[in-house]
Formats: C-alpha cells, structure tokens, sequence
C-alpha cells in the first residue's frame, strides 16, 4: 500500500474505503469485507450514520488499532466549539476508539471556525492524530489556513476525472495539505463507467474502467477512498498497484476534466442557503 506523508509526519493510505450512503444495518459487514480485501484507512461521518458500524467492524478484525487509519467529520449541525468538542467524543465512543487518525471539518458552514479550534484541541489532547477539512474551496481554505493555528493536513474535496481540481491542488499544496478525493467515481455520474477513453487506456493493462479511474488519481498525488458494498468491486478497488500509466495516458484522461461539479458547487447561493437550512 503506498502511503502519504501528512504536513504533520503523519502517514496516511493513500487507497482507503469510504462508507457514504453504506446504511446502519450493512456497515459491519461492508467494512469487515474492506479489511480483509485489505483496505487499512476508513472513511466515515457523523452524517453517515455509521461510525458504530465502523467501530464494530474494527473491533471484530482483530486488528491492533494503530494498523487502521480512521477519518470522521464533524456535521454541520454540531458545528461551532462546545458542540464539535461534544460531538468529537461521542464519535470516538461510537467508533469504540481513543483517538481518530483524521479528523475533518465536514462542511465549511455555520461556526466552522469554532469547529476548528475544538478539533486543535482534541488534536492536541491526542484524541486526533491529524485535523483537516473537507469541501473548502481555495477561498475558505485559505482565509481557515490563514487564521488558525494548525494548518490543515488534508481537504476532502470532489475529485475525479471530471472534476480534477488543478487549482485547488495548487493551492493546498503551497500550505502542504494533502488533497483527498470524494467521489472518485462521480458515483458513475457523466457515465463514468462508460467511459470511452478509461475504457480504452484500461485495456491496455487488462484493468477495468474503474482501476483506470482511481489510478490517474493516485499518479497525480490524490488519497482515494471509493465505496462499494460489493466485495469483488473493492477487491477491483483495490488493486491499482500493479500497473502504470504513461505520460500519454495521463494527458489523455487530463483532458477529460470540466473544472465543475458533478454535483452541485459550494459557490453556488441556492447550495449554500440549503446548507444554511441544517446548520441553524
Ligand atoms: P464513489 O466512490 O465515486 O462511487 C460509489 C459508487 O460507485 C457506488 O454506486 C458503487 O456501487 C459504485 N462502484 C464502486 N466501485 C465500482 C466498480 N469497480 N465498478 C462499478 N461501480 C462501482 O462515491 P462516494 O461514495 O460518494 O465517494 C467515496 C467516499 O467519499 C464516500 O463513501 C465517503 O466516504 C466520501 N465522501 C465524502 C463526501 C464529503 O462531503 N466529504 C461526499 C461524498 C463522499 P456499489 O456500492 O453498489 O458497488
């Protein structure tokens, strides 16, 4: 498994298994499957319902804890710093940990700068071993980078290859954040899966649409962390390792980004007004 280097020493997987929209009652069976696919990095959220899941899941592999790499993200609703500090614990009870491998601010809305300082806090009392963001286009994220007192080591963003964020990778990488993809699929949106130039490239190596997809991500420095509830898919998932594409294929797939959402952007006013619905 290659790893990344978080700007705090802290290593990281760069192929981890996200668990969005996997519900309560199939948690623990879709992480147990990623664990013995081989995934060692999780990523779930308050908002997803699951942690406890997760938590179970953990616990059932036998796995000691510090071979595991665990993200959460404190919701909207808890934002602001008594409640993230409140909510921060209840994750790590729900989770049946000490302490989160990274912990992220999951929406950059309502009193997110209180957010941060609790997550400083827990990050300082060791109930974190690393603090980001997530969907901080390069405006917040660097008024937040600016003004806090530990720089973010990642940001969860949208990130596919529709959707490359060339401008947010330049931003975050002149404060040493590590760009983290959500959505490494587009969750098959514009038919992802269809695609005829991954199509084409992957089978040049005998590898699938989806391998092609997320290993462009990783050539160009992205964490990845796709979802499935199938295990022959995270067993696709997961093995990227073992081919390379060349500086033609990656022009290829480079061509293919739109600089826009797949799904709705964090600039636009109806968007944030919604969000402005769940954080009051
Ligand atoms: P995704 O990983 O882009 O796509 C998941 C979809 O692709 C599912 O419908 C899955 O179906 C399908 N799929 C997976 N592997 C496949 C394969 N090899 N071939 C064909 N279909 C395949 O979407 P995502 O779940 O939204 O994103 C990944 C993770 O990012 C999430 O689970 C979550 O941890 C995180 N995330 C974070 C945010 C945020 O705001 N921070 C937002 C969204 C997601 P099946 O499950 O039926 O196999």
């Amino acid at each position: 498994m290659n790893n990344v280097t978080l700007n705090n020493g802290v290593k990281m997987p760069q192929l981890g298994y996200g668990v969005y929209q996997v519900n309560a009652a199939e948690t623990e069976r879709c992480v147990s499957d990623a664990i013995r696919v081989g995934y060692r990095s999780i990523d779930t959220a308050q908002a997803y319902g699951n942690e406890a899941g997760v938590g179970a899941a953990w616990r059932k592999s036998g796995l000691p804890r510090d071979e595991l790499f665990l993200t959460t993200k404190v919701w909207i609703t808890n934002a602001g710093e008594e409640k993230a500090a409140a909510s921060i614990d209840a994750s790590l009870k729900a989770l049946q940990t000490d302490y989160v491998d990274l912990l992220l601010i999951h929406q950059p809305f309502g009193d997110y700068y209180g957010t941060y300082r609790a997550m400083e806090a827990a990050y300082r009392a060791g109930k974190a071993r690393a603090i980001g963001v997530s969907n901080f286009y390069p405006d917040r994220f660097i008024d937040l980078a600016n003004f806090c007192q530990i720089v973010p080591a990642v940001n969860q963003v949208e990130t596919h290859v529709f959707q490359q964020q060339k401008t947010a990778q330049k931003v975050l990488s002149r404060y040493g954040t590590q760009i983290e993809s959500w959505g490494p699929f587009a969750e098959g949106r514009n038919g992802m899966f269809a695609n005829p130039v991954l199509r084409e490239i992957g089978a040049k190596y005998g590898k699938s649409v989806a391998q092609t997809a997320l290993r462009f991500l990783i050539q160009n420095g992205v964490v990845v962390i796709p979802k499935s509830t199938h295990v022959e898919r995270m067993e696709e998932n997961f093995n990227i390792f073992d081919f390379e594409l060349t500086d033609a294929d990656m022009a290829a797939i480079s061509a293919l980004d739109t600089a826009e959402s797949a799904f709705f952007s964090h600039y636009d006013p109806d968007t944030v007004e919604w969000f402005m619905t769940l954080a009051k």
